[in-house]
């Protein structure tokens, strides 16, 4: 039997009405979990019916040097400390080699913030791999990493977006969103751009028909109203420009960081990605990070509003160094097991979501 609440939603999901934000703020108190699954599933089933998208992709991490040291993070190092690295452009060729007898469609590259690094240095890369390899997908540079970028180079975030694309720029990752409020960057990732800024970087790419994913990283400080804003404005902003792929919960890993705490629990991740797919109905695709939620609960939740698992990602490094327990790589042959054992139909994408 459902709960009141949770019927009247289930009626407007069902009609393809939005929910608010007190609507959302009440699925994260509700435990009816199973409910909020079948509500999730609704917003899935509409939009992508029975597929569930998966990519041969390979992660570059070209720099741990990073100038933000926010507390949640296992990965920064400061330049020159035990551990600390920072790839040349002949060593990102090289980790790159393989790419084609490997199937890759996307190579996503991220990294710190490190302040040696010149404009040139981003742009030699692009365009080194998209000469290489003109028929892979480019998904390289958070938001955060724009700014940077930006204010190294001493110049808009647009021209740098505009350059960056012209040597091979295809799409923005997701990442460094974290929680948008003020309160929770103050105190764990105090020198990273506000939220506003984020999404202004974002909005920015799409406006130059840059496409992106976003992020929110839940499970540390942050309160449920607060998570709900941060889902909401990332509606809003989607609502003005249709840029965003797909969205991403991530949950926190607390190992290795000075933040500490706890990690997050199977519970909360699947009612966290399936309150995102209720909330985001403008949002294409919620995507399961198996590399940080595990494999088995990445699985699980198909059936919690998920319909993209990522990738095989070979060679990940970040999530690994908070403590993610999960291989560092998945076989495709692996990938499709987890989803057809779910009754879905596994489909190989690129990065935009073209299908093979
Ligand atoms: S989360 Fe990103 S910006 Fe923050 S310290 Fe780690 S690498 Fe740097």
């Amino acid at each position: 039997m459902m709960e009141g609440l949770l019927s009247e939603i289930y009626e407007k999901v069902k009609v393809g009405e939005r929910i608010s934000r007190e609507e959302g703020i009440k699925l994260f108190h509700s435990n009816d979990l199973l409910t909020i699954a079948e509500i999730a599933n609704l917003v899935r089933q509409r939009l992508n019916g029975n597929n569930v998208y998966y990519i041969i992709n390979l992660h570059i991490n070209y720099t741990n040097v990073c100038q933000n040291k926010c507390s949640f993070c296992a990965y920064s190092r400061d330049e020159g400390a035990n551990g600390a690295f920072t790839l040349t452009i002949d060593q990102i060729m090289e980790k790159a080699a393989g790419c084609r007898q490997m199937g890759v469609r996307e190579i996503h590259i991220v990294g710190g913030l490190n302040p040696k690094l010149p404009f040139e240095y981003y742009l030699e890369m692009l365009k080194r791999l998209h000469l290489a390899f003109p028929e892979i997908c480019l998904q390289a540079f958070t938001a955060v990493e724009i700014y940077h970028i930006a204010q190294t180079a001493n110049l808009g975030i647009e021209e740098v977006l505009t350059q960056l694309k012209e040597v091979g720029l295809s799409s923005i990752p997701g990442g460094g969103a974290e929680v948008f409020s003020s309160r929770v960057r103050n105190q764990i990732c105090p020198k990273k751009i506000d939220g506003r800024t984020w999404l202004k970087v974002m909005e920015t790419a799409h406006n130059l028909r840059i496409k992106s994913n976003a992020t929110m990283l839940y499970g540390h400080i942050e309160t449920i109203e607060e998570r709900v804003d941060h889902l909401l404005a990332l509606r809003e902003l989607q609502d003005k420009t249709k840029g965003f792929k797909s969205f991403i919960p991530l949950p926190y890993h607390p190992t290795n960081t000075e933040l500490g705490g706890e990690g997050t629990t199977g519970y909360e991740d699947l009612k966290t990605l399936a309150i995102s797919r209720i909330l985001l109905d403008n949002f294409a695709h919620i995507k399961a990070f198996w590399i940080m939620l595990g494999i088995k609960l990445a699985q699980i939740s198909l059936s919690f509003g998920v319909d993209d698992l990522d990738g095989t990602v070979f060679e990940e490094k970040i999530a690994h160094s908070a403590g993610a327990q999960t291989p560092q790589a998945l076989t495709v042959q692996q990938i499709k097991r987890l989803i057809i054992e779910t009754g879905r139909l596994p489909v190989e994408r690129d990065t935009l979501y073209n299908l093979y």
